[in-house]
This record gives C-alpha cells, sequence and structure tokens, in this order.
C-alpha cells in the first residue's frame, strides 16, 4: 500500500481489510457482504484511492471482524481482483484470493421477471456458476443460463 493511502485509512489491530477494490464498487461489496453498520463495529471505508496497479481503487477495512471464506467468494462476480486480508495484532495472518463459487445464493436477482424468485414469495435467489473460466451462470430456479452482465443487483 503506498503512502498516501495509508494517511488515508488507518492500520487496524483485528480485522479484515479488503484491498484493490474496483473504483467506485465498496458500496456495493458491502451490500453483498451484508455489512450495514448496524453491528457496531468500526468500518472504513475509502472510495478512489489513489493505486499504483489500477489507478484508482477503494478499501474496506472491517474492525473486529474476520471474514470467511465463503463469504469473500461472494464478491468473485463483483471485485474478483481485489484481496482480502486478515489482520490480527497489526499483523497480516492471511492473504486470500477471491475465488469463485459454485454457487452464490441472495445477491443477485434473476433478470427472468417470470422467475419465481422475483415473485412475491421469499425465495433467495441461488446462480450456480457452470463455467468458471467464461463465467456462464444459470438460475437454479428458471433454468436461464446468464453472463455476468445479466445479473441485477
Ligand atoms: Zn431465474
Amino acid at each position: 500500500m503506498s503512502d498516501s493511502s495509508q494517511l488515508l485509512v488507518r492500520r487496524i489491530k483485528d480485522g479484515t481489510v479488503i484491498d484493490h477494490i474496483e473504483s467506485a464498487k465498496a458500496l456495493v461489496v458491502l451490500r453483498a457482504l451484508d455489512i450495514t453498520g448496524r453491528e457496531g463495529n468500526v468500518i472504513t471505508v475509502a472510495l478512489n484511492v489513489p493505486s499504483s496497479k489500477h489507478g484508482k481503487k477503494d478499501i474496506i477495512k472491517v474492525e473486529n471482524r474476520f471474514l470467511e471464506t465463503g463469504e469473500t467468494n461472494k464478491l468473485a462476480l463483483i471485485a474478483p481482483h481485489a484481496s482480502i486480508n486478515i489482520i490480527k495484532d497489526y499483523k497480516l495472518v492471511e492473504k486470500r484470493k477471491i475465488q469463485l463459487p459454485d454457487s452464490i445464493v441472495g445477491i443477485f436477482r434473476c433478470p427472468n421477471l417470470k422467475c419465481i424468485t422475483n415473485s412475491e414469495e421469499h425465495i433467495s435467489s441461488t446462480i450456480d456458476i457452470l463455467d468458471k473460466e467464461e463465467i456462464i451462470l444459470k438460475c437454479r430456479y428458471c433454468a436461464r443460463t446468464l453472463t455476468s452482465d445479466e445479473l441485477v443487483f
């Protein structure tokens, strides 16, 4: 991390740092992780931080919470290049890449308006990933195949 971004975002003692999020995606990332701020822990969100690698990036620091692999893999279609840093006692104890899971539950809506997951009934959408290289997706309920561009938040 460059000096300027360290000034913007203070170090944390324990928690999770999500770095290298594509710029202006941090708020979508928070929503996908169901982080609302109501949990009470300190959450720092930095948007459009200058980055040597990609020009601009977003950073999220969640104090006193260690995100599980199953949670961070939900970000595969939103922030595929993000890195997950688990910090314990100011030390980086785990650096994790996001991997595409076999299915994603409850983040995206199916673009098929007639799909049962878009009806009044409270059914969470389930998107299966058929092809992890080409990113071919399929709604488990209506069986429509999708690309990541078609997903609705
Ligand atoms: Zn569907």
